[in-house]
């Protein structure tokens, strides 16, 4: 089968242009780029070799420093005119993340939004964040304390192939607004996308050597990259994570982590159902199930249990599947094989063990090779493969509970701890519980959209989900370095000469007696 718009949207001068825009240093192996909606090849990149992560750190690291002197003003409006870009050049991105992630178009409208969003809140409030601020000093009226916030050099970015345009490019962002240099290794499967955004932020201003890519095997580049950079950003697998994570504690290279999930749902009795069946059909099959954050565990008050899954599986065996560069399909495709495999091993456990499948479970190659009917499960064991591990496709549990206690025990029951969502027709009660809930992060009567694009909030993980957080203060200060700088007025604090030590120790004392107290009264 072939994709009739595949070489028209994605020309090969454009796919030779956009390869060779990855840092090499000789010529090296291709490695194909196939599109999931056909399995057609689309394209190749260089496998690159240790040699180039060496180069295009030793480009950026040299880049730096003039880009580090600009007034972070400057810097800001490069965001802003990236963002500008990013807008006016949406057909022909979400023509490219669609191609090679083989997702649905409104999921990739979402993941271009997304870079906008963050690009707009950085350029606003990233310059604040980062600012030089005075600390109270040790001790008042003679030490002034002033934190600065220095960038950390070069960022290195290992990034996955689900959402391939705003994971390679929003966590960048805060990088070099702080006046980092960044080096960035795409998925293997996607890293087209990342290419072409490289291409709009040179584009909007960003020196040519300041971000690099490099293309190819995790396995080959990781240790690499990472024995390098100042400061590593990886989202994938927790499986990689600890391997990453591991090198990076080798190197003792500063790490933010985000990982997988096993995202769960809470409905209670009191919910609005037609909200909260939207919602999770949603939440569940946005992306293929591909996304970090989407749910694969629902729990539900027993007493609207029965009712719930009525709705929720008639719902969902409407959704639309297609391999369609338009808006129509609801639901796209899984990125390939293995991701097929492993959806189908997952279900085939789920079966054995007595779950029943109350739709879907089965592939779907009348639409593409690597399509997949969203699946909905009942009676899942809480042994079996789907109840514990991350499946990352269109499947997912929904399991009565007695009441918002249980439930909690349940939804809490996991090594993850990503995301999760409350649904209730009471919003205090549900942020009440949302606080019991071990996630990063929790939606109260929404899948997870309104959450994610909160920018100046932290998002991330907590237990095998993570470690660090994207968005906000933290998103930002985790690619600099504090230094504070004391300066200290009249005598510096040192020993007196002929002052007995014993009497410095007793003045010692009472200053720092007298100083408690002052500060117990507050602020003068
Ligand atoms: P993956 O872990 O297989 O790969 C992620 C990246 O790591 C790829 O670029 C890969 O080439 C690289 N890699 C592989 N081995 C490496 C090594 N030894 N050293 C360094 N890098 C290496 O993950 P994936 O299959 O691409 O992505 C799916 C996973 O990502 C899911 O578990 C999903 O939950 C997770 N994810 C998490 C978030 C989040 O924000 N928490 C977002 C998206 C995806």
């Amino acid at each position: 089968m072939s994709t009739p718009t595949a070489s028209e949207r994605l020309p090969g001068a454009t796919r030779e242009r956009l390869a060779a825009g990855v840092t090499c240093v000789d010529e090296r192996e291709p490695l194909a780029v196939r599109s999931p909606f056909t399995d057609e090849r689309l394209g190749s990149v260089p496998s690159c070799q240790p040699p180039d992560v060496a180069a295009a750190v030793e480009r950026a690291r040299a880049a730096r420093a003039a880009w580090t002197d600009r007034p972070i003003a400057e810097r800001a409006e490069i965001l802003r005119e990236f963002a500008d870009l990013v807008l006016s050049h949406r057909a022909e991105l979400l023509d490219v993340v669609q191609l090679e992630a083989g997702k649905a178009r409104a999921d990739a409208h979402v993941e271009l939004l997304d870079v906008v969003l963050n690009a707009d809140y950085y350029a606003r409030e990233g310059p604040g964040h980062v600012a030089s601020e005075r600390r109270d000093g040790g001790f008042p009226g003679l030490t002034r304390a002033v934190e600065h916030r220095h960038p950390v050099g070069v960022v290195g970015l290992v990034e996955p192939w689900n959402y391939p345009l705003t994971l390679a490019i929003s966590d960048m962002l805060p990088a070099l607004l702080a006046g980092n240099a960044a080096v960035l290794k795409p998925a293997e499967a996607t890293p087209f996308s990342a290419l072409r955004a490289v291409e709009l932020l040179h584009e909007a201003g960003v020196p040519e050597d300041l971000v690099q890519v490099v293309t190819g095997r995790g396995a080959t580049l990781g240790e690499p990259l990472i024995s390098s950079v100042d400061f590593l950003t990886f989202t994938g697998s927790t499986a990689t994570g600890r391997t990453v994570a591991a090198l990076a504690g080798e190197h003792l290279v500063d790490v933010s982590m985000e990982l997988g999930g096993k995202n769960a749902a809470v409905v209670l009795a009191d919910a609005d159902l037609d909200a909260a069946v939207r919602g999770l059909v949603h939440g569940s099959f946005a992306n293929a199930g591909q996304l970090c954050i989407s749910f694969e565990r629902i729990y539900v008050d027993e007493a609207v249990y029965d009712e719930f899954v009525d709705r929720f599986v008639d719902a969902t065996a409407k959704l639309d599947l297609g391999a369609s560069l338009s808006y129509g399909p609801d639901v796209g495709s899984l990125v390939g094989r293995h991701q097929l495999e492993t959806v189908e091993d997952h279900v085939a456990d789920a079966r054995e063990r007595g779950a029943t499948v109350e739709v879907g479970g089965e592939r779907r190659e009348d639409v593409g090779p690597f399509f997949y009917a969203p699946t909905v499960l009942t009676g899942l064991p809480d042994d079996a493969t789907a109840a514990c591990e991350e499946t990352f496709g269109p499947v997912v549990s929904v399991s009565p509970v007695a009441d918002a206690d249980a439930a909690v025990e349940r939804a809490n029951d996991t090594d993850y701890g990503l995301h999760a969502s409350v649904w209730t027709g009471d919003t205090e009660r549900g942020e009440r519980l949302a606080r019991r809930l071990d996630a990063g992060s929790v939606s109260v009567n929404d899948a997870y959209l309104g959450m994610w694009a909160s920018t100046d909030a932290p998002m991330g993980g907590v237990d095998d989900s993570g470690i660090g957080r994207r968005h906000s203060a933290e998103g930002i200060l985790k690619y600099t370095e504090a230094q504070t700088v004391a300066t200290q007025r009249g005598h510096p604090l040192v020993p007196v000469p002929g002052v007995p030590n014993r009497l410095l120790a007793r003045g010692a004392t009472l200053g720092v007696r007298a100083l408690r107290r002052l500060r117990r009264l507050g602020p003068f």
